[in-house]
């Protein structure tokens, strides 16, 4: 069986043909159009595309799966959200459907969520029974599959796991909350705190990584400049894998998923990142006695997982 995925962006639109393992066999791309008819077009010409790039007729494949920001409705396949588009309540499942030349069915989901679905089931959380995954990016992500379902909460809501309180009354939140996870672990927050440091710490190597210009420092900078030995680098990393190895250890033992993939930016320090958290895990696991433990990984399939998700929505239903 072949599926259709869509990762549908604010800039792009791209999709791909993806067999039931998670291969991709296809792919094609465009940039998003503004309003909801022209991206429901666009999303159908590019899905056109990629089918014809894997030499599948349409009439081969079983569905169309999309991965759109905001917040949905994937029972009724609407967008009710998404401020970046300006979508609100819009049938995105049922527009596309209607252009797609042969009738299929069209899911459309959180992207996210669909990401995370992807890592389950073709990355990170292959052969696992549960996963939870964590995104470390402008925000902190989260999603969840549980038995081959998607764990999204009765509203489609849940999960958000980076507006979990790490430190009551601390940082301000975009969320409006205070402490939240994600004002700690996000790349963002990593970013603005290893800016901080360096303003006290004018002989700090980072201004050399930076070329002296603090909007410069990216997610890996001061884990460049640690590994170099630079004793403000040491102490912003150490502080960030503080953080971060509090909020995973909480949602290891909410959930106890047999995997936890963290994906993003900032994951692809490996196990720079892990190994340090797999020791907190070993000291403050609740279920660290037990023989069965979560296993910490990074995630495997990078900016490929959403549109494999989304192509494998139809599975997880
Ligand atoms: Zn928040």
């Amino acid at each position: 069986m072949k599926y259709l995925g869509i990762d549908l962006g604010g800039i792009n639109i791209a999709a791909a043909v993806v067999d039931e393992e998670g291969h991709i066999l296809g792919r094609s791309r465009a940039s998003t159009p503004r309003g909801a008819v022209p991206v429901a077009e666009a999303m159908a010409s590019t899905a056109c595309a990629a089918a014809e790039t894997a030499g599948i007729p349409l009439e081969e494949i079983a569905a169309l799966g999309i991965g759109a920001p905001g917040s949905i409705d994937p029972k009724e396949g609407i967008v009710k959200l998404w401020t970046n588009l300006d979508f609100q309540n819009v049938p995105l499942a049922a527009l596309t459907a209607e252009r797609m030349p042969v009738p299929m069915p069209v899911y459309l989901e959180n992207d996210a969520n669909a990401a995370a679905l992807g890592e389950y089931a073709a990355g990170a959380g292959k052969g696992s029974a549960s996963m939870a995954a964590i995104t470390l990016g402008t925000g902190v992500g989260g999603g969840a599959v549980l038995d081959g379902k998607l764990y999204t909460g009765f509203n489609y809501a849940g999960m958000e796991v980076g507006h979990m309180v790490l430190e009551h009354g601390g940082r301000l939140c975009t969320c409006g909350r205070r402490g939240c996870f994600e004002a700690y672990c996000s790349a963002t927050a990593l970013i603005r705190r290893t800016r901080e440091r360096m303003e006290a710490d004018r002989q700090s190597l980072l201004w050399e990584l930076c070329g002296g210009d603090p909007s410069k420092v990216e997610g890996k900078t001061p884990f460049d400049a640690a590994e170099r030995g630079d004793e403000t680098a040491k102490a912003v990393v150490a502080e960030y894998i503080d953080y971060l190895a509090s909020g995973i250890t909480s949602l290891v033992n909410i959930l106890q998923p047999e995997v936890l993939c963290v994906g993003g930016g900032i994951a692809y320090q490996g196990e720079k990142l892990l190994a340090p958290i797999r020791a907190v895990l070993d000291r403050e696991d609740y279920a660290r006695n037990n023989d069965r433990r979560t296993r910490l990984v990074r995630a495997a399939l990078g900016n490929d997982a959403g549109i494999i998700g989304a192509a494998l929505l139809p599975m997880s239903r």
